[in-house]
């Protein structure tokens, strides 16, 4: 018999349903992407805690424009009609494989949508960031990624791999990101993928602290007055 998610193991509420099938393709990030990256995944920058925030607040924006989806009428919403979905954030920790994973019920991303959304930068804060460096010369000033925050690309502070999984509102196929931050990444379809996104960081050894659920509670309990969608850790509402 299945037990309820408050009940079960901790690290069975986000499950590894996906499996990837097919051909996988290479893909170059945009140079001022690779620009960035190198920068990020470099950085000395102590209050590397701040991806945490920037995830958050990806999965809640997902949630958010799904939600919006299915109130602004028109063939978006019907796309969304059946979509029998909780709209959830779920964290969960992983200290012996030293991950750390958040997932999103959200809107998802298309294969196009992965790759212009993780792969150019487009975003303001990301933008100023490279303007900032550009304007500078600087390659070592620490302090300007916490002042411009830098997005999804945060994640490579801390994480050596980076894998998405995403499934885009209204589409039979899930896909599979993943990059270790070094000029390239690779997408390939997977199955199994459930509606919304999911992100596995795979932690550099200095950074495993956030694999531990004591530390990653502190840091959502800072943050997560201001997100608007619930938000689990380890199964338990955080
Ligand atoms: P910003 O949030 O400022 O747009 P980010 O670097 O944080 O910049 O994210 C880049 C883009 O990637 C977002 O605008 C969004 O389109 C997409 N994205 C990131 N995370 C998610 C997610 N969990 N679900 C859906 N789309 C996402
Ligand atoms: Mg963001």
């Amino acid at each position: 018999t299945e037990s309820s998610p408050q009940e079960s193991d901790h690290h069975t509420i986000i499950k590894n349903t996906e499996t990837p099938i097919g051909e996988s393709t290479k893909h170059e990030f945009q140079a001022e992407t690779r620009m960035l990256l190198d920068i990020v995944a470099r950085s000395l920058y102590s209050d590397k805690e701040v991806f945490i925030r920037e995830l958050i607040s990806n999965a809640s924006d997902a949630l958010e424009k799904f939600r919006y989806m299915t109130v602004s009428g028109g063939e978006d919403a019907a796309k969304v009609k059946d979509a029998d979905r909780s709209l959830e954030i779920h964290i969960s920790t992983d200290k012996h494989n030293r991950t750390l994973t958040i997932q999103d019920s959200g809107i998802g991303m298309t294969k196009d949508e992965l790759i212009s959304n993780l792969g150019v930068i487009a975003k303001s804060g990301s933008k100023a960031f490279i303007e900032e460096l550009k304007s500078k010369q600087t390659s070592g000033d620490n302090n300007i990624i916490g002042q411009f925050g830098v997005g999804f690309y945060s994640s490579f502070m801390v994480a050596n791999k980076v894998e998405v999984y995403s499934r885009a509102v209204g589409e039979e196929q899930g896909w599979k990101w993943s990059s270790d931050g070094m000029g390239t990444y690779e997408i390939q379809p997977a199955e199994g993928v459930q509606h919304g996104t999911k992100i596995v960081l795979h932690l550099k050894t200095d950074c495993r602290e956030f694999s531990d659920e004591d530390t990653i509670k502190n840091v959502i309990n800072k943050y997560s007055n201001f997100v608007g969608s619930p938000l689990y850790l380890n199964g338990k509402k955080a």
